[in-house]
């Protein structure tokens, strides 16, 4: 019956042309970006050492629609448009009148979202003239993207891999070298930070803001020759990751329904902005009131306790302050098994919409994540990333309650990446092994650390 599909595929030609750019409907007032040493507003100058001035370009625009270059979408075609899908056994199984759709960009070459920012990223860097780009990963997941789109044009890589999931996930890094990038765990001793951090605290297990210092330092002292690559958090990555929501809409248009909420995970915003901002485009200018949801864990609850302030964007505060929901520039979370959600900031896009009420969020506890990722694996067959777990946590719980209140609400979420290389996370899960981790630190604890800024 042509009512019960369950895939929503659009053709090649249905691959946006454009990125969308929310900085051209941004209902409220911007925050400014700040240089880290002399706290005042940043140049493009002080952003071209880390960034090429075609991607600095795009984090300015303002520009409601930017191009996306013949080149990248050549490459998107690998594995784009990615399918939406309806979880018609997951809805059974919870016996819910709503309807649950999921996009499913665990069907991307590396296995998550972050192929769509890391392949345009590295074009724009190529035909700037950078030959190699230094970055961090967490899980890595962002390092394996960004080493498949560096060796698609011939550019090298230096990737600082968070130390405590260098030596628990080695899958991922077998991934980074097979396509040629070189990996250190992180804190290494390649950086001078990273080497006066492991006198200090020789067993670190690291953490991203430690791994960002060590990429950007190597960025700053190659006298030009290295530029560096952020995987999140920056207004041109979720530019980058607009295309996952513009296809929803396509294929939400296909399924002839309409989304009531629509739900991400997020570490630094991107996947949540990427899915989500076409549908806030519609909210704000055709007067729908999708409700988008932002999901975390309570291991690290940025936007649910964080304090929403001027910080540093990396722990040795070389990277530039950015105001956002943070937990402080030197927390070292917790060892979750959503490696790529252990980010003390987010992406001040998402904390601006936040703190004016556009976008909602909620944080969930580890051990109900990961009962959510088993009951949607064994419902539709795919085992989702850890950090994908937390959109399904919040997708069953808003099913459940929609079951309670006999609503056939329209749910939609993002699957952001596949769990085939985090089979050790959920080894530990079935075993018993996985704890609770919640996290409690005080407004004024946070804000003892924080860079002294006059602008607010
Ligand atoms: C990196 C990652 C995330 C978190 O990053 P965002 O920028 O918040 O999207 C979420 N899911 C997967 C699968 C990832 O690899």
């Amino acid at each position: 019956m042509s009512d019960e599909k369950s895939k929503f595929l659009l053709s090649e030609n249905d691959l946006p042309k454009q990125w969308y750019n929310i900085r051209a409907d941004m209902p409220v007032a911007d925050t400014p970006v700040l240089n880290p040493q002399t706290k005042e507003p940043i140049t493009a100058e002080f952003l071209n050492v880390l960034f090429p001035m075609s991607l600095i370009e795009q984090e300015m625009s303002k520009e409601r629609y930017i191009d996306i270059p013949e080149e990248v979408r050549e490459i998107y075609k690998l594995w784009r448009p990615t399918p939406l899908k309806r979880a018609r056994r997951l809805e059974k199984a919870l016996g819910t009148p709503a309807h649950i759709y999921y996009k499913d960009e665990g069907a991307s070459i590396s296995g998550s979202h972050k192929g769509n920012t890391a392949v345009a990223q590295a074009f724009y860097n190529k035909i700037d003239g950078t030959k190699s780009l230094t970055t961090e990963t967490g899980a890595g997941q962002w390092g394996s993207a960004l080493a498949v789109a560096c060796n698609f044009f011939d550019m090298d890589l230096e990737v600082f891999m968070v130390k405590s999931s260098y030596h628990h996930k080695p899958y991922r890094r077998i991934i980074i070298e097979s396509f040629n990038a070189a990996i250190y765990p992180s804190p290494s001793d390649q950086s001078e930070y990273g080497k006066q951090y492991l006198k200090e605290h020789p067993d670190s297990p690291g953490s991203l803001g430690i791994a960002i210092s060590e990429a950007v330092e190597t960025a700053v002292k190659s006298n030009g020759k290295k530029k560096y690559s952020l995987g999140s958090v920056l207004n041109h990555v979720l530019l980058h990751q607009s295309v996952i929501g513009q296809e929803c809409l396509k294929q939400m248009e296909m399924a002839d329904e309409y989304p009531d909420v629509v739900i991400g995970c997020v570490g630094g915003g991107s996947n949540f902005g990427g899915v989500a901002f076409p549908f806030l485009h519609q909210n704000l200018t055709e007067g729908h009131t999708t409700r988008l949801v932002a999901v975390e864990p309570t291991a690290t609850p940025t936007l649910t306790k964080g304090l929403y302030a001027f910080d540093y964007g990396d722990t040795a505060k070389m990277a530039p302050i950015l105001k956002m929901f943070t937990l402080g520039h030197d927390f070292i979370p917790a060892p979750i098994h959503a490696g790529g959600l252990r980010y003390h900031g987010m992406a001040p896009q998402i904390c601006m919409l936040y703190e004016a009420g556009y976008i909602e969020a909620v944080a969930v506890p580890q051990p109900a994540t990961f009962a959510a990722a088993m009951q949607f694996a064994q419902a539709e067959g795919i085992i989702p990333a850890p950090e994908s777990a937390h959109a399904i946590r919040a997708a069953i719980d808003e099913a459940l309650d929609a079951k309670e209140k006999g609503e056939a609400r329209v749910i939609l979420f993002n699957l952001s990446g596949h769990g085939l290389l985090d089979l050790a996370a959920y080894d530990s899960y079935l075993r018993g092994e996985v704890g609770d981790s919640t996290f409690e630190i005080t407004k004024d604890e946070i804000r003892k650390n924080l860079p002294k800024v006059d602008v607010m």
